[in-house]
């Protein structure tokens, strides 16, 4: 996911790292012939490149985990309630029905990583 860059700071080995607005933060290195990254070595070079976008693949992971999280509660939440309807002697339809409104009940404070 693609996130603007909004500052940059030195970390504590004196490499430039990026701010994202997402909270993450990516190392910018100048460390030919590795990296080019001349730009990163001036207050001018940093300042035009806030406002413009950087990859941020922490965001990637964390999304994934969250969907991930997220479908394993509805999950969690369907199959309760539609155990529940079963044992209070609901017809399937009725169980289905159930294990639907169950979802209202979703609450991402009880999701789990
Ligand atoms: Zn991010």
């Amino acid at each position: 996911m693609e996130q603007l860059i909004t500052n940059f700071h030195l970390d504590h080995e004196n490499h430039w790292v990026a701010d994202l607005e997402c909270g993450h933060g990516q190392h910018m290195r100048h460390d030919p012939p590795w990296m080019e990254r001349l730009w990163v070595t001036t207050a001018e070079g940093r300042l035009s490149r806030i406002g413009t976008k950087l990859y941020c693949t922490r965001c990637d992971e964390w999304i994934e985990k969250i969907s991930k999280a997220t479908i394993r509660e509805c999950k969690n939440l369907m199959l309760k309630a539609y155990e529940e309807g079963g044992i209070s002697g609901l017809c399937a339809e009725g169980r289905w029905e159930l294990a639907l409104d169950s979802l209202n009940n979703f609450d991402p404070k009880n999701l789990k990583p």
